[in-house]
């Protein structure tokens, strides 16, 4: 397994590979590998196939950090990340360090950013003010570095994948956008690196935002008609409030194809919520199921 730290040492492998014909398949992260970060590796290789090449990036992109945020104690493992990577197949990590990913910035010389000014306008883009714009930015650098024929993105974060498929789509990146479903822990909280944060008694309470999920199922996989958001946001706050350490950010009712909010959920409609249990924000998503229970009786 080749480790690379700068972009131009990047660059040569991609293109080595490429004048090979090897097909490439690239997993971006911020490390802190957990099983879901392996479960997208598997998918990459799934998808290049045995002789196809596998890059796992590993970058706390800075940019994506508001001032308040936790950029500084995010948390960190290059060691136990890379022992990890090289169990699991990977060909390549690519680990660059801030001076290579944002080369200038020190000296006022770095000044181009990509926005989606559509799709990240709600949710975790109202909750946080220019995260977007720092995901965009660093998915659309690592494509230019790596030129992966395809890349992986958890629906944990549904918006994200969302607004890269739509970035990939607008400006043309040669690229294919695989979705890969979250992968949870024993008791339904979807993994997360965050979750490190939840000590003693906090990660018990963790389990709110999948409960929340599972209660708003139930109700309308057993109405007959569609349900008002607004009720069902009611009752996600019922949910949130069973745990005493936790506080909803957003829960938001969506359209799964164009993020929209919709005053009325039925089947199909997706929800994606934001709580801080402690301190920590966790989140996640989930879709409204197509069956109903009314009829499968
Ligand atoms: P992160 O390191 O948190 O930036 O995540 C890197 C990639 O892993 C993103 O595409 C995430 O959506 C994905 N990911 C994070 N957690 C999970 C999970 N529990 N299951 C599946 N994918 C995940």
């Amino acid at each position: 397994m080749r480790i690379v730290k700068s972009v131009g040492a990047m660059q040569r492998l991609a293109n080595r590979w490429q004048v090979q014909g090897l097909r490439v398949g690239l997993v971006p992260t911020m490390g802190y590998l957990h099983e879901g970060h392996l479960s997208l590796v598997r998918r990459a290789r799934h998808s290049v196939g045995r002789r196809g090449r596998v890059i796992v990036s590993i970058y706390v992109n800075p940019t994506q950090f508001g001032p308040t945020e936790d950029f500084a104690r995010y948390p960190r493992d290059l060691k136990r990340d890379l022992r990890l990577c090289r169990t699991r197949g990977v060909d390549a990590v690519f680990v660059p360090g801030d001076a290579e990913m944002y080369a200038g910035k020190a000296e006022g010389q770095y000044s181009t950013y990509v926005a989606e000014e559509r799709l990240s306008r709600g949710m975790e883009g109202a909750s946080r003010p220019g995260h977007f714009r720092g995901v965009v930015t660093v998915v659309a650098k690592l494509f230019n570095i790596v030129r992966p024929e395809l890349a992986v993105f958890g629906s944990k974060d549904y918006q994200q994948a969302a607004i890269i498929k739509r970035m990939v789509h607008n400006l043309n990146f040669p690229v294919r956008i695989v979705g890969a479903p979250t992968v949870r822990e024993p008791d339904g909280v979807a993994m997360s690196s965050r979750n490190k944060y939840l000590a003693g008694n906090l990660r018990p309470q963790a389990t709110v935002l999948r409960r929340s999920i599972q209660a708003v199922r139930a109700v309308v996989a057993k109405a007959a008609m569609p349900v008002r958001a607004s009720g069902l946001k009611q009752r996600v706050r019922r949910v949130i409030r069973t745990a005493p350490a936790a506080r909803l950010d957003y829960v938001e009712f969506f359209d799964p194809d164009t993020l929209t909010p919709v005053a009325e959920v039925a089947r199909g409609t997706h929800m994606a919520l934001a709580v801080f249990v402690g301190k920590t924000r966790l989140m996640d998503n989930g879709r409204m199921s197509l069956l109903s229970r009314l009829k499968t009786q």
